[in-house]
């Protein structure tokens, strides 16, 4: 699928939008609901532009509605319950059909498959298992392609790097943040695959992670309304994240106006399920930022390009009237080679102006006791930072190994100000 020629996509689209808008008008009450009040029925979708004629629906649908008030099939059609991690706030329940399943299984296995993950490859799932998408994502996905998979789950460092070097681990899947436990996975191990999403993570940080441990950093993006993990994902071209659009329709819409923009500008991430039945959901607004890349991959596949998630609009800070997203000040941060990929974004309410402070590690060879020499790296920090934030935090150099980790995903902002 991931070469099929334009037009029989669309044409394929189209049809999957037409079936999926008239499934869910007859199951979904709330979405046959919101179309009367347009007075859109599922036969004025004549075109893949028409579904702009159609409601969008949000996290706070899924939340009204809980637990199972958008599920279209019926209960002996359901097959397993995930729940998003709640990172935002109260978790959301989506039921899943057996062809669901299927469909997420095929989009977790492109995403390997265009990674170059293989049969006999060693796959060690360290995405948790559970309500969470993430593990099983992989895991199905994994073994879908003939993989060895290893399905640990999060946590136990230790012995996440005991099995690996006796398994002869190749590939692992795990949040970016998680991967950085500060081990060296170079030496004695067969790890030449991270398969890294859930959170989002900058260019500079793919290149940290590379240059530091060998190894080929893959992106996967998904998302527990939309299915898990393998919507979309990275060819080794990096133009961006080929998005599974047979299954997952995008749009991208000005997230104030709510008007679709064109190809090539940056917005809100929009999907519609076009081949699921648990709950089709009909341009679900992500709260992801990203824009659909207008040139064509050389790789050759049609599916389209998204650029890389790097901010989700509820991430933005408004620091001393200035929006800034944790991304802008990772890339800052590692654009300073002596810098540790570990970093924390302090903010306190004072008397006067908000306290914004950057607590960043040192690696290992740059940290030292020569305090001209570390003034000297919390200058060039500072720097790096400002020229692409515009305000000036205060950095504060840690020493390795003394921020928090995460075995999942990691927040990296403590924002204790005053509402
Ligand atoms: P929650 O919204 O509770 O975190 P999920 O566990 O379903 O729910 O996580 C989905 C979200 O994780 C996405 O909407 C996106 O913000 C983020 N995400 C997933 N994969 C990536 C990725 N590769 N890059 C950036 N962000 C990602
Ligand atoms: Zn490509």
């Amino acid at each position: 699928m991931d070469y099929m020629p334009v037009e029989p996509l669309r044409a394929l689209q189209l049809h999957r939008l037409q079936w999926t808008v008239k499934y869910a008008y007859e199951r979904v009450p709330l979405f046959r609901k919101r179309c009367e009040e347009r007075g859109v029925r599922p036969e004025h979708i004549k075109t893949l532009a028409d579904i702009k004629l159609l409601p969008f629906s949000k996290k706070t649908d899924l939340r009204d509605e809980y637990p199972m008030g958008l599920r279209g099939a019926p209960m002996d059609e359901i097959v397993r319950f995930h729940c998003s991690s709640g990172t935002t706030g109260k978790p959301i329940c989506i039921p899943n059909t057996m062809q669901d399943i299927e469909v997420w299984k095929n989009g977790a296995m492109r995403c390997l498959t265009m990674y170059g993950i293989r049969a006999g490859d060693v796959l060690q799932v360290a995405y948790g298992y559970g309500l969470f998408t993430g593990g099983l994502g992989l895991h199905y996905g994994g073994e879908g392609l003939g993989c060895a998979v290893l399905p640990i789950s999060g946590g136990n460092t230790e012995r996440q790097i005991m099995l690996m070097r006796d398994l002869g681990v190749t590939a692992i899947a795990c949040t970016p943040s998680y991967f950085l436990q500060g081990v060296d996975f170079r030496r004695d191990t067969k790890l030449r695959h991270g398969i890294f999403g859930a959170e989002p993570w900058t260019d500079e940080m793919r290149e940290t992670i590379e240059r530091e441990t060998g190894i080929v950093a893959h992106d996967i993006y998904g998302l527990t309304e939309i299915s898990g993990p393998g919507v979309a994902g990275a060819c080794p071209h990096r133009t961006g994240l080929h998005i599974w659009e047979d299954h997952f329709y995008p749009e991208i819409i000005d997230p104030d106006t709510l008007e679709p923009l064109p190809d090539g500008e940056v917005g809100e991430l929009v999907f519609t399920t076009i081949s699921r039945c648990g709950t089709p959901m009909i341009r679900y607004r992500t709260r992801d930022l990203t824009r659909l890349r207008t040139e064509k991959c050389p790789c050759g596949r049609t599916m389209r390009v998204m650029d890389r998630i790097s901010a989700r609009s509820d991430d933005m800070l408004i620091i001393h009237g200035v929006n800034v997203f944790p991304g802008q000040i990772e890339a800052g941060l590692l654009r300073v080679p002596e810098v540790a990929p570990h970093y924390q974004i302090v903010l306190e309410s004072t008397d006067t102006l908000d306290r914004f402070e950057i607590k960043v590690e040192v690696t290992d060879e740059a940290f030292s006791d020569d305090i001209r020499h570390m003034e000297n790296l919390r200058k060039r920090v500072l720097d790096a930072v400002k020229s692409i934030i515009g305000l000036t935090p205060k950095i504060s150099l840690v020493e390795p190994n003394t921020l928090p980790r995460s075995e999942g995903k990691i927040k990296r902002v403590i924002d204790n100000r005053k509402k």
